[in-house]
């Protein structure tokens, strides 16, 4: 027990430097969507976000978006409690067959104009769990899906580069 306990003083930790900031970056995507949600909606943009299966990894990105770092309240776009008050539905994950009766009831009481984002492999085409028996398979066997933002999990840069051209895409609803 000493021993180990004297190994974890010297010993360095065992964990990765972080990521550079990129201020000026996320400054730019940030202020980029808020521009084009107000323009696309007339207001900022709500979120409900909506795990049908995910192994969580994903998650944690789209959390990371409400951090002390990339604040995203800060631009007016939120994360909503509720589909009734969301215009995009971020979903992760493959969906599992225990999730597709929830996943089709969240789009259905999500009202108009709204847009799915299918975020991660997973949500792609199962990615990793493809072959499970336990899935239904990618968002888009379920509902229709706008956009899909690759990944395994993708950075929170990447989700809202994705938002972006979600809203600047043409003929976007
Ligand atoms: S894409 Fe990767 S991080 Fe996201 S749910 Fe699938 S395995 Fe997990």
């Amino acid at each position: 027990m000493r021993k180990l306990l004297f190994e974890s003083f010297v010993r360095a930790p065992l964990t990765e430097p972080p990521p550079l900031p990129d201020d000026a970056e996320l400054s730019r995507l940030t202020a980029a969507l808020d521009r084009a949600a107000r323009r696309r909606l007339g207001r900022s943009l709500s979120i409900r976000q909506v795990d049908a299966g995910s192994c969580n990894g994903c998650e944690l990105e789209i959390h990371a978006l409400n951090n002390a770092f990339y604040d995203l309240e800060r631009f007016g776009i939120r994360f909503v409690a509720s589909p009734r008050h969301a215009d995009v539905l971020l979903v992760t994950g493959p969906v599992t067959k225990n999730m597709r009766d929830a996943l089709e009831r969240t789009y259905n009481a999500t009202p108009g104009p709204k847009w799915v984002v299918a975020v991660g492999d997973c949500a792609f085409d199962g990615g990793c769990f493809a072959d499970s028996y336990a899935i239904v398979g990618g968002v888009s066997e379920v509902v229709p899906v706008d956009l899909h933002i690759r990944g395994c999990p993708p950075n929170p840069l990447q989700l809202l580069t994705g938002l972006l051209a979600l809203l600047e895409a043409e003929g976007a609803k």
